[in-house]
């Protein structure tokens, strides 16, 4: 039936209280988030009723229009989301998730990785600066992650791509930025420094649990304790004055969810002052690897419990969530790389691959780089990461949170497993959202 209202709430909000009797509203097609008081509260919800409103009649209705939480009963928000999803077709944006070695000091208990590829191949290095300065023209954006193995033992292959990168970046006026994970056991003061000049900003460090417990989960290949390093690290890291982000990452397991807590407040101690340093939290899943089928995984209702029980703790002490918790709530801020048409994952031989998780599959090797920056690429291969979410999906295009995860917050898995891979973040969004709202108030 038509409404005859002219003014509806958005299909793609979401709604939920906050601690201090207010609410939270949320937009996924425009990344939207705004608090209303409790006295505000009861204009909010009135304006929001389903069935609509003729006219913007009160300062709250204004509001709530500009912010798009409510629309015009004319707009096709179906399409809206439909077009949003060509817009990562774009030709001048490109991300490349780059492999400096396939080898790592570390042997942590639930890695994935098989380590049979050593450092970038001088072939690839040569190819990665010709595909860069080749594509360089056509440009607007180009974001480097630099993954691995350990990267940072191969400092010297990420200084020769950031610093040609750079002068292609510079000379054809391309907004540039880049981010790194790391274990964190290299990342010393004048490491960190030489980062920070090859534009490298954000920064993941995982840490998982105090010092015993750390070690005992991620250790040197051939042990020996990792835990003391790290920290002296990052304390030499918080000394600088320069603009970072770094994302402590926390991964658990049933055999370390007493231990998260305490690391928490050992964290507080230091890093809750500075806002450059936030926490993640993420369930170790099985991702492959030696020890996949003895690892102690959470059951998936612990997992998304934990999650934000820990992120409560964490924000509650005063230490913030790491940016990454927000941003996943942008538009496309969800959809994982393996799903956008302009990102690749680059090999340390110059394999071509669209996922960093699923290295030994067919389907993921995508493609080959050449020494001149020619690229083979089997567009059939590619077009099942990048066709497989919302297109075909009528839950996803139906769901409040479509603009942000589009069906494809990891294609792996619903390749895999023929379900929807909704975000941790989607699935609680309501104490997502009282987080961020509280993390705000840091
Ligand atoms: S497709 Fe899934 S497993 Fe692969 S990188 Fe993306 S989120 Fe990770
Ligand atoms: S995968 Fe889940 S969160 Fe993502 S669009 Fe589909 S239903 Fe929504």
């Amino acid at each position: 039936m038509e409404n005859k209202n002219s003014y509806v709430p958005s299909r793609f909000n979401a709604l939920a209280n906050t601690d201090d009797n207010g609410v939270i509203l949320f937009n996924s097609y425009n990344g939207a988030i705004v608090h209303f008081t409790e006295e505000e509260k009861a204009n909010v919800l009135p304006s929001l009723k389903r069935t609509g409103t003729k006219e913007l009649a009160t300062a709250i209705q204004k509001d709530l229009f500009d912010n798009g939480f409510l629309v015009s009963s004319q707009v096709d928000e179906k399409r809206r989301a439909q077009y949003l999803h060509q817009s990562l077709h774009r030709t001048d944006v490109m991300h490349l998730v780059l492999l400096p070695t396939e080898a790592c000091n570390f042997r942590c208990t639930y890695c994935y990785e098989s380590f049979e590829r050593g450092k970038m191949n001088r072939e690839t290095i040569n190819g990665l600066k010709a595909l860069v300065e080749e594509k360089a023209t056509n440009l607007s954006q180009l974001n480097i992650s630099w993954f691995g193995g350990e990267p940072l033992l191969s400092l010297d292959v990420i200084e020769e791509l950031s610093l040609s990168f750079q002068a292609s970046a510079k000379e054809n006026h391309i907004h540039y930025a880049c981010d790194l994970v790391t274990n964190g056991y290299l990342l010393t003061k004048e490491v960190f420094q030489k980062l920070l000049s090859w534009e490298i900003r954000q920064f993941m460090i995982t840490i998982d649990g105090n010092a015993d417990v750390h070690d005992s989960r991620r250790h040197f290949a051939g042990g020996g304790k990792t835990f003391d390093t790290i920290i002296r690290n990052l304390h030499a890291i918080k000394e600088m004055d320069d603009q970072f982000e770094i994302t402590i990452r926390v991964n658990f397991d049933d055999s370390n969810l007493e231990e998260v807590p305490k690391l928490i407040e050992f964290l507080k101690t230091d890093f809750a002052d500075d806002k450059r340093f936030g926490l993640i939290f993420r369930p170790v899943g099985r991702w492959g690897g030696e020890n996949n089928d003895d690892l102690p995984v959470c059951s998936r209702i612990i997992a998304n419990n934990k999650i934000w029980e820990f992120s409560d703790d964490a924000v509650s002490k005063g230490i913030g969530l790491s940016p990454m918790v927000a941003g996943s709530l942008m538009p496309t801020g969800s959809v994982c790389y393996a799903a956008k048409p302009h990102s690749l994952v680059v090999g340390s031989n110059g394999q071509l691959y669209k996922c960093t998780v699923s290295f030994d599959e067919e389907i993921n090797h995508v493609g080959k780089i050449h020494e001149d920056g020619r690229l083979d690429l089997d567009y059939d291969k590619i077009a099942q990461w990048v066709t497989s979410g919302e297109e075909t999906d009528s839950i996803c295009q139906s769901c409040f949170y479509r603009p942000a995860c589009q069906g494809n917050h990891c294609p792996y898995y619903r390749m895999m497993t023929g379900e929807r891979p909704c975000p941790y973040e989607k699935r609680q969004i309501k104490k997502v959202l009282n987080l961020i709202w509280k993390n705000s108030l840091q």
